[in-house]
């Protein structure tokens, strides 16, 4: 008998990941997974998830799913670097300690260069720094330290770069004066994206299940206020899902009212199928991917010494990338998201077999 080492069912998971490892420390509670997807275009690169996972398939899953993501993430923002990801399973509370960092900077210097982490849901960036004294194998270190900083205002700015390629290509101009903007998550990329946007002349409509956030941005630049649950219903040009994700789902798609989404947060898409199902509601999707990539290009100009304005010249470009999927999509007749993973998958197989 042939035993199934599909994680959770999904018989493409695994399969093309080029090395998965684990590690189970108990003197110090660490449980942790790294999964390396592709190293064809540079060492891999993405952050460690820290959560109290249900289940060991359910952490095994995450890590292969998200790592796969990086490949693609990084690959289509133009980077020399693969994918790759890592999740620690337990509560990052009760865990974290200089002993605990110690173990899991051994674990990441067993990959030799081949994976470099980062923060992500769970980690902060006093975790890459603490991680930083025992590893060289960290990125998204504070400033102080000599890493890149909070990637949030440069992320942010490239949503907005996403967003004016789609006013170019959808209205014939790139500027977002006049257009309406309805946010949902105005938290560290959310307000940025809303502050510099608002400075171009866009009107904001924007909702946060913290009122707070949503008071500053109503005062600072006179956003008007939405309920969570009903802001994708809202009349826009363009709508931003910059909180959860899973935001474009079979609930909310037939729902929204705008031409355009361009969004921070990870994973909109609740299944691959809602990118169809946007296109059928002729709503331009620029895949999240794509237009969130400022985090990891900023971080991928800390090798040989963080260089900020090479790093912004780098994020703003992604509104070529942009205009170009558009383009290419016309021609094809598929949807942008199909055809940026194409091109990712393009970019890596022929780097592997350069
Ligand atoms: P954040 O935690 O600072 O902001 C998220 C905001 O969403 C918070 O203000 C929170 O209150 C709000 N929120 C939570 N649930 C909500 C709901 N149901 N409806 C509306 N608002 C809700 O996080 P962030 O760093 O701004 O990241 C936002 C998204 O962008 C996340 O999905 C993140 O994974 C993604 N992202 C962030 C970066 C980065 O550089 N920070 C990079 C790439 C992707």
């Amino acid at each position: 008998m042939t035993a199934d080492w599909t994680p959770l069912g999904d018989p493409t998971l695994g399969t093309e990941h080029e090395e998965v490892g684990g590690i189970w420390r108990k003197r110090t509670g660490l449980r942790a997974i790294v999964a390396i997807h592709s190293t064809a275009l540079g060492p891999s690169l993405g952050g460690t998830r820290f959560k109290p996972y249900g289940s060991v398939a359910e952490a095994l899953n995450d890590v292969l799913r998200l790592s796969r993501g990086m490949s693609y993430k990084s690959a289509m923002a133009g980077l020399q670097l693969g994918g790759g990801k890592a999740v620690i399973i337990g509560e990052p509370a009760k865990l974290r300690s200089p002993e605990f960092f110690k173990d899991y900077a051994a674990f990441l210097d067993s990959f030799g260069g081949r994976y470099y982490t980062a923060e992500d849901v769970g980690t902060s960036q006093a975790d890459m720094d603490e991680l930083g004294r025992y590893t060289s194998y960290v990125t998204g270190r504070s400033a102080e330290v000599g890493g890149s900083g909070d990637p949030s205002p440069v992320t942010a700015y490239g949503v907005f770069r996403a967003m004016q390629a789609a006013a170019e290509k959808l209205w014939g101009d790139p500027s977002l004066s006049g257009r309406t903007i309805a946010i949902s998550g105005v938290g560290k990329v959310g307000s940025t994206l809303a502050r510099l946007a608002a400075a171009e002349g866009a009107k904001l409509v924007v909702a946060d299940v913290d009122q707070q956030a949503v008071e500053a941005l109503v005062e600072a630049v006179g956003a008007i206020p939405a309920e969570v649950s009903e802001i994708h219903r809202t009349h826009c040009d363009i709508y931003a899902p910059c909180a959860l994700g899973g935001a474009l789902n079979e609930g909310t798609v037939p729902e929204l009212a705008c031409e355009a989404v361009v969004g921070a947060a990870n994973n909109q898409l609740s299944v691959p199928e809602m990118a169809d199902a946007l296109a059928s509601r002729h709503i331009a999707y620029v895949p999240d991917y794509v237009a969130n990539a400022g985090g990891v290009i900023n971080i991928a100009y800390e090798r040989g010494g963080y260089d900020p304005v090479a790093a912004r010249a780098h994020v703003g470009r992604i509104y070529e990338t942009v205009l170009e999927l558009f383009t290419k999509a016309e021609a094809s007749g598929e949807t942008l998201e199909a055809v940026a993973d194409r091109t990712a998958e393009e970019r890596m197989a022929q780097a592997a077999s350069a």
